[in-house]
């Protein structure tokens, strides 16, 4: 028997991991997926590495920072120097940006944080291709039911997955109290609506316009583009969030044309060199979006339900993750907050 598992390899279920064993307490954890990162998934394009999912970490961002320092992890400021865009049906306008609280990007792209973390815990400590279909409560312990029917036993559970997410894939018996059900129902898993697209150049030729690469558009099919070059400029890249669920539309060819279509448009001809294109729809993907999640939001959700921060079955089950987290609830920041807290409580 287990004494702690943890359901979800992403950056909170592994932080979790990684700090209970500073504390010398041995946690499994298990993940869906055939790789860690969850919401963080860093891919090679030509000489980069790229972020399909989250790519930034902000000054104010205290938790997620102090992580990377203590992992030894090394970051960049997002280039911003220069004209921003905006694009309307009529025309394309050039501005220039206020100043603002600039983010920076993960050198081994944000994924590295949970590689780096999966690489301290160890092996066999974080089992690949183990998806949760069922918890139920036993007298002195939990059983987790996996997608094979294989049944694992532990004194702990930590629930480290989208609360949205596992409401709706993973069968809870006995049944979780009302207020918690509505709490999962009613938390929204945060960029669970969102599509991305990458585009390298071999270089970041819209710099030598006095372009930051920045804009925001009216007319899609991306709607908000950023600089998303290594620091050492061995590539250029752009990188866009699509518009809307609708923009995302056709094959992985059309809409590559239809991206580089909107680039020429922006920042010139140079953009019909693409090197490399690769998008990615984690509104499609049930281990990151449920069908609640898949709507358009005006503003950043309010997270850190008060029913995530408490203790069920017999103080056996615990909730962290992103959404559960008080401040930054959704960022990185958050992910590392719930863990923060999960990990001094549980035993
Ligand atoms: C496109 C995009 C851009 C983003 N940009 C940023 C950004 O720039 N900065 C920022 O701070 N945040 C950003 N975010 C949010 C950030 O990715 C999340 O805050 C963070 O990754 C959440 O970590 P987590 O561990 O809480 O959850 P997750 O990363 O979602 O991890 C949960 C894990 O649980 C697993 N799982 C789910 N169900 C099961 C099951 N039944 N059994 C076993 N395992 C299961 C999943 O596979 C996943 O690995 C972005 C997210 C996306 C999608």
């Amino acid at each position: 028997m287990n004494e702690v598992t943890i359901l979800g390899g992403g950056l909170s279920g592994l932080t979790t991991a990684y700090l209970l064993k500073q504390r010398g307490i041995k946690a499994q954890v298990l993940e869906a997926r055939d790789r860690v990162g969850g919401r963080t998934h860093s891919v090679k394009s030509h000489n980069a590495v790229v972020d399909l999912g989250a790519a930034w970490i902000w000054p104010h961002h205290r938790n997620i920072s102090q992580l990377v320092e203590q992992l030894g992890l090394e970051t960049y400021p997002q280039y911003e120097t220069g004209y921003s865009l905006f694009e309307t049906p009529d025309q394309v306008q050039a501005f220039e940006p206020q100043g603002s609280n600039s983010p920076r990007r993960f050198v081994d792209g944000a994924q590295g944080v949970s590689l780096r973390l999966a690489q301290e815990l160890g092996e066999g400590q974080v089992r690949l291709g183990a998806r949760a279909t069922g918890i139920a409560k036993q007298n002195d312990h939990i059983e987790i039911t996996l997608s094979n029917n294989e049944t694992i036993q532990s004194k702990k559970l930590i629930l480290a997955t989208p609360p949205r997410v596992i409401a709706n894939t993973i069968t809870f018996t006995p049944e979780l109290p009302e207020q918690l059900k509505n709490a999962q129902a009613q938390t929204h898993t945060w960029m669970g609506n969102s599509a991305k697209a990458i585009i390298t150049f071999d270089k970041p030729f819209w710099r030598e316009k006095q372009l930051s690469g920045f804009c925001f558009s009216h007319v899609g099919p991306l709607g908000e583009l950023h600089d998303n070059s290594p620091e050492d400029c061995s590539n250029g890249i752009i990188f866009g969030f699509f518009a809307g669920l609708g923009s995302f539309a056709g094959n992985a060819e059309e809409r590559k044309e239809q991206v580089v279509q909107q680039l020429i448009k922006l920042y010139g001809p140079e953009a019909e060199n693409y090197i490399d294109y690769q998008d990615y729809a984690w509104w499609l993907d049930d281990l990151s979006s449920a069908t609640k999640d898949r709507v358009p939001l005006r503003d950043h959700p309010m997270y850190g339900n008060s029913e995530f921060l408490k203790a069920y079955w017999d103080e056996r089950m615990y909730f962290s993750g992103a959404e559960t987290a008080i401040a930054q609830g959704g960022y990185l920041d958050g992910a590392v907050e719930a863990a923060l807290r999960v990990a001094k409580t549980v035993c």
